[in-house]
């Protein structure tokens, strides 16, 4: 993968789209030496990307190419120079780690600062910062954050690196997917450094481990993560991790190592309710520069509940297009902008999805769905599904009592205040409902 495609598609998302085409669009990228080369059209260009944009590029070269720095010229890359062809190289199991100011991979972006908390965010959130107060401390030390995807998991992780390192300048934080530590454990093991590759870790302050669930299976490379956990948590180094999922349902991961994650602090983090997607998606915009009235950020929050990355690809669709076609975001603007992206979400979920979904989640069969049956544990999950209809697809009240087996739309709008009520004090049945949006809007 090339550095400086990865690179420019995140500063798509961060800058207006004229600061894009005006400066970034027209560099040229080069390899010198393994690093990034830019070459502006002229000096006033290169002028400009240097005091607005390069710090920003830096930081990203630094974590998309790993360890990638980035030098900036005017011209055309020279024929020496290949151009656009600076490789991103997995991190390397004997690059030296002691370079100073240290901050290994910890994407400066993601801060505590832009991180929107809300009930479902909220204990995770307080979890990573604590944990960047007082690195090492028992009561949160490892840290375990899990929960599905794109509900941000990294971005905490990173939070919490980058506030060590405010703290701390002198803080020696490294971020690894769990991927790299494989690869770099492999590559170690290959060229018989493994000594090497272990003595690494005993100079940092941190660890930030990202998808342990990828060390499923992967035998050899738990036994090595196995090993470098006890040596970190021995010397009272601090261990962030992630899963996307409560580690004691990741197959293939070895108990000893699965007891061990829970010694510290477990903290779920689950999918953002309305207000949140609502705040996200305005914080989301004004970090690119765009502003969106107060309705367009609901309708998305409604439309998009799956998952922050995707409300994130909404609002950068519809940031891009605006600042493509000099639009203002109105409601007709975003209408018309995402309906593509709406229509492929409401096509998955349909009344009888739900009631499939909602009878396989009870235990219930699906004729159970339409029965008259008014049993309270067949009753209240047919009331959920009623809910979920009304909450997840277009259709009317009539509609949903129609499928419902032939029952009456007071019968629906009953269903819906009652669950809506029921799950205030049963957070058990708030569950449930939170499980089953998920399942359904995946
Ligand atoms: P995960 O690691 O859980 O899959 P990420 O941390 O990569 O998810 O988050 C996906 C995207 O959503 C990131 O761009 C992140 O900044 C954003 N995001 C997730 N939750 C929030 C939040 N509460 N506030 C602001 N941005 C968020
Ligand atoms: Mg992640």
């Amino acid at each position: 993968m090339d550095v400086w495609p990865a690179c420019l598609q995140r500063l798509e998302s961060e800058f207006s789209q004229e600061d894009v085409l005006a400066w970034l669009k027209p560099l040229q990228a080069a390899a010198r030496d393994g690093h990034l080369v830019l070459y502006a059209p002229n000096t006033f260009v290169r002028d400009e990307v240097q005091s607005r944009f390069l710090a920003r590029i830096r930081e990203l070269a630094l974590h998309l190419g790993d360890r990638t720095d980035v030098f900036l010229d005017v011209g055309a890359p020279r024929r020496a120079e290949s151009a656009s062809s600076a490789r991103a190289s997995a991190p390397s199991a004997t690059a030296p780690l002691d370079a100073a100011p240290f901050r290994g991979n910890v994407d400066a972006h993601y801060t505590f600062d832009n991180f929107i908390e809300g009930r479902s965010n909220q204990l995770a959130r307080a979890a990573a910062w604590h944990a960047a107060q007082r690195p090492g401390e028992r009561t949160h030390n490892p840290l375990l954050l899990y929960g599905g995807t794109g509900l941000g998991k990294t971005h905490l992780m990173f939070a919490a690196g980058n506030e060590m390192c405010r703290l701390n300048p002198a803080a020696r934080v490294l971020y690894l997917r769990s991927n790299d530590f494989y690869s770099a454990f492999f590559r170690a093991l290959q060229e018989k450094s493994a000594d090497q590759f272990k003595r690494q870790f005993q100079k940092i302050d941190a660890l930030l481990i990202d998808d342990i669930q990828f060390f499923a299976g992967k035998d050899r490379t738990q036994e090595e993560f196995f090993h470098t956990f006890n040596a970190l948590f021995d010397g009272k180094q601090q261990i962030i991790m992630t899963c996307d999922r409560y580690p004691r349902e990741v197959d293939g991961l070895e108990p000893r190592l699965k007891s061990r994650l829970g010694w510290g602090l477990a903290v779920a983090i689950d999918p953002p309710d309305f207000e949140t997607r609502a705040q996200i998606v305005l914080s989301k915009a004004r970090e690119r520069g765009v502003i969106i009235p107060d309705e367009v950020a609901q309708l998305i929050a409604k439309k998009m509940r799956s998952n922050v990355r995707e409300l994130e690809g909404a609002i950068n669709k519809l940031t891009a297009q605006a600042g493509l076609l000099g639009r203002q975001v109105n409601m007709e603007f975003a209408q018309e902008t995402l309906r593509d992206l709406w229509r492929a979400q409401q096509h998955a979920i349909s009344i009888a999805n739900i009631q499939k979904a909602v009878a396989d989640y009870y235990g219930l069969q699906l004729k159970d769905m339409l029965d008259k049956t008014r049993t309270r544990s067949i009753a209240r999950p047919r009331q959920m599904a009623m809910a979920l209809a009304k909450e997840l697809t277009e259709k009317s009240l009539p509609e949903i009592g129609g499928a419902f087996g032939g029952r009456d739309h007071t019968t629906v709008l009953h269903a819906c205040r009652q669950i809506r009520q029921l799950m205030e004090g049963d957070s058990k049945l708030h569950e449930d409902w939170e499980k089953l949006v998920r399942k359904l809007s995946e």
